[in-house]
């Protein structure tokens, strides 16, 4: 019996969805809060905000330091987060959780221990031109320290890799590709598992940037078979100041330590220090313990649903918007894939981004605005920057709505 209950789903309503988080009650300059900047970072639940105030209230203590009760029990919460998260992305063991700050540090770790390791005059590493910075700067750091070259792979005017472009670049001196699952600037969901493959073909590593696909659809590393999958706990219903590097167990434990410090040891000595195993080799000093335990919140509260409801909620969401766009006088849409998820990013003819985006704000409508960290990709579109509208499960029709009507008022008053 109880086990039938616990795998029972809770059915989508969003309205109950609503209630969940507390931030979205709020009025924004006298209007009701419409939040549509869930790329950049997604609102918190309860459950993550709960779990958050209740280790701080009753278990605060260091973890992996075990003098103590408290420790023990901060200890086993901060573990069973790492199991959560192995078993979120479907990892073979929770050892291959490595804790972050974030996408931005998973992808700085992986350039700085393997790259820095493997790395060799000449070598090439393809990244595409619809990255965020994050997944094409640490690459350029380490290149340019070990004469290796960053190359981007084209993409079309629809948003989606050119794969064509992709296998021209594609060679034996190709060292890793690292390609991001989803763009965040137009939501485009990337061809990864071919990506993958062809990497693996001429013996490069794969990266896979995964910061906007996780809170979007379910993930299996296993079944991708890259080599490494980077995630924030914070676009995920999580905290900020945390995230996941997945990585293969092999190419984990070859890879030289990132941070020397506590718990990243085995035995410390003058004459030579010897490092700790996997995880620990790559997390020095005390961890974000509240952090872990957040995260783990976020994901059991996203477990209790199905995700074929969600990822359903959001597609409709998103072909509202298109609908309504389609219909509005002016709009021009940026990124037009067939497969995407959970962004709307456009201009108003002869309207900066920017203007559009703090008119929307005093009507109490959130969007982003500007080149959301990927100026190259705004270079392929020969533009300065987007207005970006995106949408998670807590978002409604009627929000859509707002957005328009509040698209109409802005255009009224700047062309
Ligand atoms: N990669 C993508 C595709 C992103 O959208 C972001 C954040 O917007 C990042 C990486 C960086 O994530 P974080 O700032 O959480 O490290």
């Amino acid at each position: 019996m109880l086990s039938t209950l616990s795998k029972e789903k809770r059915s989508f309503n969003v309205e109950e969805i609503r209630k969940d988080f507390p931030i979205l009650e709020q009025q924004v300059n006298g209007y009701p809060l419409v939040y549509l900047d869930n790329a950049a970072t997604t609102q918190k639940p309860n459950a993550v905000i709960d779990a958050i105030s209740r280790y701080y209230r009753t278990i605060n203590a260091n973890v992996h330091r075990g003098a103590h009760s408290l420790s023990d029990a901060a200890t086993q919460e901060f573990e069973a987060a790492r199991s959560t998260l192995a078993n979120f992305v479907n990892s073979p063991a929770p050892e291959q959780i490595i804790w972050t700050r974030g996408t931005t540090e998973a992808i700085n770790l992986i350039a700085h221990c393997w790259g820095r390791a493997n790395l060799a005059k000449g070598d090439r590493i393809l990244v595409s031109e619809l990255e965020h910075h994050s997944n094409i700067v640490p690459w350029q750091l380490v290149c340019e320290e070990k004469g290796a070259r960053v190359e981007p792979v084209r993409v079309n005017q629809n948003g989606e890799i050119d794969l064509e472009d992709f296998h021209r670049l594609l060679d034996e001196r190709v060292r890793l590709v690292s390609i991001n699952h989803v763009s965040n600037v137009l939501g485009s969901v990337n061809p990864v598992k071919t990506i993958i493959d062809s990497a693996h073909s001429v013996g490069a590593l794969c990266v896979i940037d995964g910061a906007q696909a996780v809170s979007h659809f379910p993930v299996d590393v296993q079944v991708l078979n890259c080599d490494f999958y980077c995630f924030s706990a914070h676009k995920l219903f999580g905290p900020t100041g945390i995230g996941v590097l997945w990585g293969r167990k092999q190419l984990l434990e070859s890879m030289p330590p990132y941070q020397g410090g506590g718990e990243m040891i085995e035995q410390v000595s003058f004459s030579g220090t010897t490092f700790n195993g996997l995880p620990y080799k790559f997390e020095a000093g005390t961890p974000d313990i509240a952090g872990a335990i957040g995260f783990k919140a976020a994901v059991d509260y996203l477990s209790v649903f199905d995700r074929a409801e969600l990822e359903a909620h959001e597609y409709s969401l998103l072909q509202y918007c298109i609908e309504l766009g389609r219909a509005f006088e002016s709009i021009k849409r940026i990124g037009t894939s067939d497969t995407q998820v959970g962004v709307y990013s456009f201009l108003l003819d002869g309207c900066h981004p920017a203007d559009v985006g703090t008119l929307l704000d005093q009507q109490g409508i959130a969007v982003r605005t500007g080149h959301h960290c990927a100026q190259p990709l705004m270079k392929v579109f020969s533009i300065p920057g987007t207005v970006r509208a995106s949408f998670s499960i807590y978002n409604t029709h009627a929000e859509i709505d707002r957005l328009f009507a509040g698209l109409e008022k802005a255009r009224k008053f700047l062309q």
